[in-house]
């Protein structure tokens, strides 16, 4: 018989000192029942699966049992929201289980969010409705489906309970899990708090976690925030690659280990319009599709404001070495974002003129509202040399003819090099509003389908062909909501 008493998660974070958050228990919820259980990413984590997916799983990812020799935290941190400096964030809505360790020693954190308030909550109920949990579930699958660094959904359940929004929903928690659940807001915190222990000790948490190496460095707080910098220069350049929008890019919600997190209002784009918004509440479209890199950059010069007091002893060599190392942050998305439309375009050694040509394709489906996904995925399926276009290539006969000439007809273009970053499915936004729709009124099936569709977006999967479909007219979803 399993001892009682065996602790399923490590602690990690918890032997950080006590003013880095608040313990906190889960405020136990009517009625749970499983929506989803992810036995991969359980035995990936080296989880008892059979324990965690049975009642003892229920009862601790409802809140309602406490993990033996778990305390679980909420963790302290501030913010820029929409630009704006707001001291006392934290999780209002969220509480750290513990960790769990990858068999190549990776560890991750793992974390229930919609379990209840706590220290930090403010007005907020510290729940969550059924909707955004979903859309968080699904959304954060698909990307690691992708190929995206994200955060991973381990189990979510229906709490049984109504939560109050503009309409009453039903409530839902969510686990999820991540390299750790460290902001840039979270290093904010103890500037705010003019902790300079703190945010030592945070950056040396950050390094054991995601940076070993750094350990030996010479710099290991500068490297750190190269490390930092390079990471969400990957990561914002694989965004706009995939046609992903974050929707709510404040300081507090951006990983230090690079990874997608807080999956709010986001959506994937289906016409390619840099200008997309979808998040109702980004009113002036700050965190528009074409911002994201800019606010990239901007969140980490917030982040490199923060590491001065441990970059150096002196401010103004503290700045400069801030200051060189944001700098790097352009040239490295845009070599990020140039190798990577080109791999769009099947082109895996770039020569003169190809980056121009990958630039007229992305300004010709502007000027034609091209679905961002489709076109990329028919480009795959062309024959080459001589392309029999479809009709709803047409608007792009002539780049395809240019497209050909320019590659040595053909020759230099890789389609099954192609196939491997250019998704046939992606997170479809009417899909996933379809999705909720049913679930909300109590039927789950088209959730269980659309996470069978997005396990293998770059399968052709012909029987699954209308997921591939952009929204009808009357289908296009306008705002989406967290
Ligand atoms: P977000 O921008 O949604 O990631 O959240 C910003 C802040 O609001 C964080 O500190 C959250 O924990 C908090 N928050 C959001 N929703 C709720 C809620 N329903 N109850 C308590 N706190 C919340
Ligand atoms: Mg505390
Ligand atoms: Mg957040």
């Amino acid at each position: 018989m399993r001892d009682k008493s065996h602790p399923i998660f490590g602690a990690q974070y918890a032997q950080l000192p006590d003013r880095f958050y608040a313990a906190q228990s889960a405020t136990p919820v009517a009625d749970p029942k499983w929506i989803a259980f992810n036995r991969d990413l359980a035995a990936t984590l080296q989880l008892d699966a059979d324990l965690l997916s049975g009642d003892v799983g229920l009862a601790i990812f409802a809140g309602n049992q406490t993990a033996p020799n778990t305390t679980p935290l909420a963790m302290a941190y501030s913010g820029h929201q929409f630009g704006h400096w707001n001291p006392r964030l934290g999780d209002g809505r969220a509480l750290l289980l513990g960790d769990a360790q990858s068999k190549d020693g990776q560890v991750f954190d793992i974390q229930l969010k919609g379990s209840g308030p706590t220290p930090y909550s403010r007005n907020g109920d510290g729940r969550a409705a059924l909707g955004p949990v979903l859309r968080e579930y699904v959304l954060s699958e698909a990307m690691h489906a992708l190929g995206l660094p994200t955060t991973r959904a381990l189990a979510a359940v229906t709490t049984g309970e109504m939560v109050r929004r503009e309409t009453p929903l039903p409530g839902a928690i969510i686990t999820r899990v991540a390299k750790s659940f460290v902001r840039f807001g979270t290093f904010q915190y103890f500037v705010a708090h003019d902790d300079k222990e703190g945010l030592k000790a945070l950056a040396d948490f950050s390094i054991m976690r995601h940076e070993p190496d750094l350990q030996v460095a010479d710099h290991p707080y500068l490297e750190l925030l190269k490390r930092v910098i390079s990471r969400q220069a990957e990561l914002i350049a694989q965004w706009q690659l995939i046609g992903f929008i974050h929707g709510v890019m404040n300081t507090d919600n951006v990983s230090i280990a690079g990874e997608t997190i807080d999956f709010g209002p986001c959506a994937f784009m289906d016409e390619y319009d840099p200008a997309t918004v979808f998040s109702s509440i980004d009113q002036f479209g700050r965190y528009a599709y074409q911002n994201q890199p800019r606010i990239g950059q901007w969140n980490l010069s917030v982040l490199a404001q923060s590491m001065l007091p441990i970059l150096h002893d002196d401010e103004d060599q503290a700045l400069a070495l801030a200051q060189d190392a944001i700098n790097e942050f352009s040239p490295q998305f845009d070599d990020a974002f140039r190798s990577g439309i080109l791999k769009k375009i099947g082109i895996a050694n770039e020569r003169p003129g190809d980056y121009e040509l990958a630039i007229e394709l992305l300004d010709l489906m502007k000027e034609a509202r091209a679905d961002f996904t489709n076109t990329f995925r028919a480009l795959c399926n062309l024959e080459l040399p001589n392309p029999t276009v479809a009709a709803a290539q047409l608007p792009l006969t002539e780049w395809i003819n240019d497209w050909v000439r320019h590659t040595d007809g053909g020759k230099r273009v890789d389609q099954s090099l192609m196939r491997k970053v250019n998704p046939a499915f992606i997170p479809r936004n009417h899909r996933v509003e379809a999705m909720i729709q049913a679930a909300t009124d109590g039927d789950f099936s088209l959730f269980e389908e659309l996470m069978q569709v997005l396990s293998r977006p770059f399968e052709d999967q012909p029987v699954h062909h209308a997921y591939t479909l952009p929204p009808a007219p009357d289908e296009r979803v306008h705002q989406t909501f967290c």
